[in-house]
């Protein structure tokens, strides 16, 4: 039997992740291999953890990425805090926050749901009033629910986890490089993400992040952490100054995660966020023209995961393959109770520019009209020119 050689179509990458990647990121996945402990990989690790730094805006110095996806991440603060019986305090308004309970419940914590419909977010009032009846070790909460494309407010939240003596774990997995993640302003304990977001990476690596108290409680645990493969004290002596082999790092996964990150660092934070908002708003100008609700409040949109209503009379599956098959572009569907109602528009990172913004309503109008669904023509592409126009 013979098999033929790859070839990938070429997609744009519209959905909740993966997002498009810059040639030169692939380019870097490319370069030779040489071994996990080679000088040369030694001294890009020490680059990728001072990149990450800066973009997680914090000065921890247990900052780095961890070898699998956002969830790999999520497991790490979750495995390296909790021991069996300790209470934790997880915020679930989608489906990312149910996951994070879930792998605590897993590891034996005692959990908490503080839940919200999909969709919205806790306020800090809430946030204190559930606090300060569980008295738990750990809170975690997700800043950018992918599910829902719901923005949570953590201004204050920090303050309250810490009156308790808790700690914040917060997922930033869609909002690092796409929204203000400010680790060190914010209070942040433990944070953790993902390459293939915001960051515009292939997906295989998790930037996690862990300040002093989170470190201090790891220390004073009774119990060795339940996974050997993502033990923080284990891997502080591989990205530490020891440099002891724990496991063979993915070589050429940290190849593309620095030039992603050079390239992040080279936009600049404000600037990048800035563009996710510009083309998130001409996209919602364009959508709405074209008589398209947004699934959640309009004052906690995420700008690069837009959560749409799906239009009374179209078919789901259907749009999505003519869009995916005649113009190759990828969008999410619901996910969880959102199934069959919403879908996810990406602008993460790369991806997050005017020709995909255009292209998508352009073709988005087609597939309406396939559908018996006559917008306004022209009128979502109208309405974004005239949104970048006013920016
Ligand atoms: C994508 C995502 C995850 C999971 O990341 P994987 O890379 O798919 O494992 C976790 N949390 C949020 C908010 C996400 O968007």
């Amino acid at each position: 039997m013979t098999f033929s050689q790859l070839t990938p179509p070429q997609r744009i990458l519209m959905g909740p992740g993966p997002s498009e990647i810059h040639p030169s990121v692939l380019a870097a996945m490319a370069a030779p291999t040489v071994g996990h402990l080679d000088p040369y990989f030694l001294k890009l690790m020490d680059e990728v953890q001072s990149m990450l730094r800066d973009v997680f805006q914090t000065t921890n110095p247990m900052t780095m990425a961890i070898s699998g996806t956002g969830s790999a991440g999520m497991e790490t603060c979750v495995v390296n805090l909790i021991e069996p019986g300790d209470r934790m305090v997880v915020g679930i308004n989608g489906v990312f926050g149910g996951r994070m309970a879930e792998v605590a419940e897993r590891l034996g914590a005692q959990v908490t749901r503080m839940e919200r419909p999909f969709g919205e977010v806790f306020t800090p009032e809430e946030v204190r009033a559930v606090v300060q009846q569980v008295q738990p070790k750990v809170v975690g909460i997700v800043q950018a629910e992918t599910s829902t494309g719901a923005w949570q407010p953590l201004d204050d939240i920090a303050a309250i986890v810490h009156e308790a003596g808790a700690l914040l774990v917060v997922d930033c997995v869609t909002s690092l490089a796409g929204v203000p993640v400010e680790i060190d302003r914010l209070g942040i304990d433990a944070a953790y993400s993902g390459s293939q977001k915001c960051l515009s990476c292939p997906p295989g690596l998790s930037p996690v992040t862990f300040g002093p108290r989170a470190l201090e409680a790891m220390d004073k645990r009774t119990r060795r952490v339940s996974s050997w493969y993502l033990d923080i004290g284990l891997l502080r002596n591989y990205w530490g100054s020891n440099r002891a082999y724990h496991h063979t790092a993915p070589i050429n996964m940290n190849y593309a995660l620095h030039q992603a990150l050079r390239l992040v660092l080279q936009e600049g934070l404000p600037a990048r966020f800035a563009r996710h908002m510009q083309h998130h708003r001409a996209l919602k100008a364009g959508l709405n023209a074209m008589g398209i609700r947004y699934s959640g409040a309009a004052d906690s949109c995420l700008p690069m995961l837009n959560s749409i209503l799906i239009p009374e009379g179209a078919d789901d599956a259907a749009v999505r393959s003519q869009l995916l098959n005649e113009f190759g572009i990828e969008i999410g569907g619901g996910l969880g109770p959102m199934k069959g109602k919403v879908w996810r528009i990406g602008l993460m990172g790369e991806t997050a520019k005017k020709s995909n913004v255009l292209l998508f309503l352009a073709a988005l109008e087609q597939c309406l009209n396939r559908q018996g669904i006559r917008p306004d023509p022209g009128a979502g592409v109208a309405a974004a020119n005239a949104a970048w126009l006013a920016s």
